[in-house]
């Protein structure tokens, strides 16, 4: 990640959001937004002050005190005006996320429409924010629950998906009653803040969404303001075990989404055809920078003599600029992502893995300067190597080979990531096997990016996540509140009892 930079350059700036108004930042650190085809700087991007990351805080805090005692019916409604308007902007949307981030305008689309699918599950808090009652537990005693808000809730956000993740997370904590304090990448912040406006069109008033941005110091003033009572992060690793063991010795309730290595197993009678498009769709689509791509692909028995065929498909990927037409592959993030890969790249060959195919330094007529990597194919990869090893984020994909599906049931299961995997194969009784057998939180079969829907929670698993409940879905409403349980017992003249009693039951 680039130091902030005290950059001249007269770009536009990114606002911070404070009770309701966006102002400019006072600090003294910026950050340019580049766009990864071009390197054209798009925007600067403050670190925010202290004081300024308070005041974000206060403003939710202060905004609580009505929020909370909103109607229902009256969050759901900006909810359902919020997703009219997302999808009413989705091409501008699009073109902003493209610009800033790299991946193509149709991938572009797919991140803001997987984030609006969260909004449109917001607008039926009605439904999910209902409590239990039961009736008569002891003569004349009722007991019921009530899924109270926690307070001021904070969100910390990648790059990768800068419309999706932060879709993940305001508006379930917002519709279930708390207030917010968004803390987007300071890679590609610009999207991001499009959609807080709107956010602000559809209807949330002023304190219940803050915006604020920097990156480490602002994260660490998160993990330890007293006045926030839940934090949801999503990013690498090693910032997310960080953001966990701080907030969470700071008494915060916390759920951390992070790094992956997701394996796909491809059985001999799979479909050819369907599982070659499949796998070099979600190897190589967005650059490989998701975190359900599939970066690692156990051949068993006979379909390790699909490899040719594989490459020959990698190869016809178009690597170009997200705004061009027809482009499979945009370019990475930025130039370090680029150096980091491409040296990923040296490694492997190093450490004795067949490349295959070779996607470093592709030429893309008309952007010279951007950040691209091509497809990229090794076979013979093992634990041990560090392409194998790493996290790569970029258009790599590692062949492995196993001789059945226990041997390659019990690869994937060694390795210590848990978020996502896939099998292709035409056999039910093989599918279920990998269904019960396989430790990983996402499970594809015959889909290769088993992201789940908003009716469901996002279950990435093992050391892919930190804390007990997923983003988005069931589980995050009982992560945004607290289940508070009454016993009620009224009296009447008729019902009234007469004498102490000592012990605990209900009488
Ligand atoms: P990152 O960890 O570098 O950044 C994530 C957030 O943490 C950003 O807001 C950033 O400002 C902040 N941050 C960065 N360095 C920090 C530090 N030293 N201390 C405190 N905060 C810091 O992640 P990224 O590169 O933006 O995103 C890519 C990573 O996110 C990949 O590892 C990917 O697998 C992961 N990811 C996971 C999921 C999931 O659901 N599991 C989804 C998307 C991305």
């Amino acid at each position: 990640m680039n130091a902030p930079t005290s950059s001249a350059v007269l770009a536009p700036t990114v606002k911070l959001l404070i009770g309701g108004k966006f102002v400019e930042s006072k600090t003294t650190q910026w950050r340019d937004v580049v766009n990864p085809a071009t390197q054209e700087v798009l925007a600067r991007v403050p670190f925010a002050t202290p004081e300024e990351i308070d005041a974000a805080v206060a403003s939710a805090q202060e905004a609580f005190k009505t929020w909370k005692k909103t109607a229902i019916g009256a969050r759901a409604r900006i909810f359902l005006k919020y997703q009219q308007l997302i999808r009413e902007n989705m091409a501008e949307l699009a073109a902003i996320l493209t610009a800033e981030q790299g991946k193509t305008l149709p991938d572009a689309e797919g991140d803001v429409f997987r984030g609006l699918e969260v909004v449109e599950h917001a607008a039926s808090i009605g439904n999910l924010q209902l409590g239990e009652l039961a009736n008569n537990v002891a003569g004349g005693v009722d007991t019921y629950t009530l899924m109270q808000p926690l307070g001021v809730c904070a969100g910390i956000t990648p790059f990768n998906f800068p419309a999706m993740i932060p879709l993940w997370m305001f508006p379930m904590a917002i519709a279930t009653g708390n207030t917010f304090v968004l803390k987007p990448s300071e890679q590609d912040p610009m999207v991001t803040m499009r959609l807080v406006e709107l956010a602000l069109e559809a209807g949330i008033p002023p304190g219940v969404l803050n915006v604020i941005h920097g990156g480490e110091a602002a994260v660490n003033a998160i993990c330890d303001h007293k006045d926030i009572k839940a934090i949801s992060f999503v990013g690498s690793t090693k910032v997310g075990t960080h953001v966990y063991n701080r907030a969470s010795l700071n008494g915060k309730r916390v759920q951390c989404m992070m790094g992956a290595k997701n394996h796909a197993i491809v059985m001999p009678d799979a479909n050819k055809e369907q599982t070659l498009n499949a796998l070099a769709g979600a190897a190589f689509g967005a650059a490989g920078q998701r975190c359900m791509a599939l970066s690692v692909v156990v051949l068993v028995g006979e379909a390790q003599k699909w490899v040719p065929e594989l490459v020959a498909k990698a190869k016809t990927l178009k690597v170009s600029a997200g705004v061009e037409k027809g482009t499979d592959v945009g370019p990475v993030v930025s130039c370090a992502a680029k150096d980091r890969v491409q040296s990923l790249i040296e490694r492997g060959i190093a450490d004795g893995a067949t490349l295959e195919l070779d996607g470093r330094n592709p030429e893309v007529a008309g952007y010279e300067k951007g950040n691209f990597v091509g497809p990229t194919v090794f076979s013979g990869v093992k634990p041990g190597m560090s392409i194998y090893d790493q996290e790569i984020f970029g258009p790599v994909l590692c062949l492995s080979a196993a001789a059945d599906i226990d041997e390659a049931i019990e690869f994937i299961n060694s390795n210590p990531n848990g978020n996502g995997t896939a099998i292709f194969t035409q056999s039910g009784a093989a599918a279920r096997k990998f269904q019960e057998e396989i430790d990983v939180g996402q499970v594809g079969i015959n889909v290769p990016i088993p992201v789940p829907v908003p009716l469901f929670s996002f279950s990435g698993s093992r050391a892919s996540k930190l804390g007990d409940l997923g983003p988005y879905g069931k589980q995050v409403v009982l992560f945004y509140t607290q289940t508070k349980t009454v016993t009620a017992r009224w009296f009447d003249d008729s019902t009234i009892s007469h004498g102490v009693n000592t012990t605990i039951s209900l009488k």
